[in-house]
């Protein structure tokens, strides 16, 4: 079975615009799949709707046999980090982090541990006292991603999160969250237009267009034939 399945789901939008049309996809147990595309071609819809975000005009999504339309809010099987990092400029690195597993109401010692451990992962051990707004833009970004791993999703969903950054810090950054994501091996959908991003972090590129699937393949062989 796949860790997600999306099939034959479409997004019309009120007012008309098809942003999704019958776009199908499985993605395998730890694979780290692209959607790749120019802007406007579906690839946000798509993960939002994976997110529980937005609700598919037709078709089913399953994560681990689950529909995500019957998933409850506060128990989404996914963690998603947006383009900008919306952390919250009024707490600490450790609170950001915190505050989803207080909502799950863990004890503080299982609050503290999970914390650390993500801001390890992150590479920002003894982060956690600093203000959000005293990091850099990068920085933020791990954080975000921190955040988003402390809840232990089954699938991380990646809209564009390193578009604000430039570009030596992008390579930096797609490098450790491909590191990040092998080791974790969590499956990944990750949303780009960047061809360079696509190709060095993905199993696999699913080009769209006008809300469909144009390609679908290995890296190697989506490049070969652009
Ligand atoms: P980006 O391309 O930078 O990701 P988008 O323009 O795709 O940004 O989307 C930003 C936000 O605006 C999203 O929440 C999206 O749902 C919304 N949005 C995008 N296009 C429209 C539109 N035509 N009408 C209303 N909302 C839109
Ligand atoms: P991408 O992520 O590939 O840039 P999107 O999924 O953001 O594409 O958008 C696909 C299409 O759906 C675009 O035409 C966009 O304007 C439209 N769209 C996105 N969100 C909304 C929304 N909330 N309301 C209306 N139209 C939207």
């Amino acid at each position: 079975m796949s860790a997600l399945s999306i099939h034959g789901v479409s997004k019309v939008f009120p007012g008309g615009t098809t942003a999704v049309d019958d776009f199908s996809l499985e993605v395998g147990d730890g694979e780290l799949v692209c959607l790749l595309g120019p802007s406007g071609s579906g690839k946000s819809t798509v993960l939002r709707m994976v997110g529980g975000f937005e609700s598919p005009s037709a078709g089913r999504i399953t994560i681990d046999g689950e529909d995500v339309t019957r998933q409850s809010p506060d128990r989404r099987p996914t963690g998603m980090v947006f383009q900008s990092h919306a952390l919250w400029s009024h707490m600490t690195v450790f609170n950001n982090i915190a505050f989803g597993l207080k909502l799950r109401r863990l004890s503080p010692a299982e609050i503290r541990d999970r914390v650390e451990g993500v801001l390890e992962l992150v590479g920002l051990t003894g982060y956690g006292r600093r203000m959000t707004t005293q990091l850099s833009g990068g920085q933020q970004q791990r954080v975000a991603l921190a955040r988003s791993l402390a809840l232990e999703p089954k699938i991380l969903l990646l809209d564009e999160p390193f578009a604000s950054l430039d570009q030596h810090l992008r390579e930096r950054l797609r490098d450790e969250v491909r590191d990040i994501q092998l080791r974790l091996k969590i499956t990944t959908l990750f949303v780009t237009h960047g061809q360079d991003e696509a190709l060095s972090m993905a199993d696999r590129i699913v080009v769209m267009r006008n809300g469909r699937t144009e390609q679908a393949d290995r890296p190697d062989i989506v490049y070969r034939n652009p």
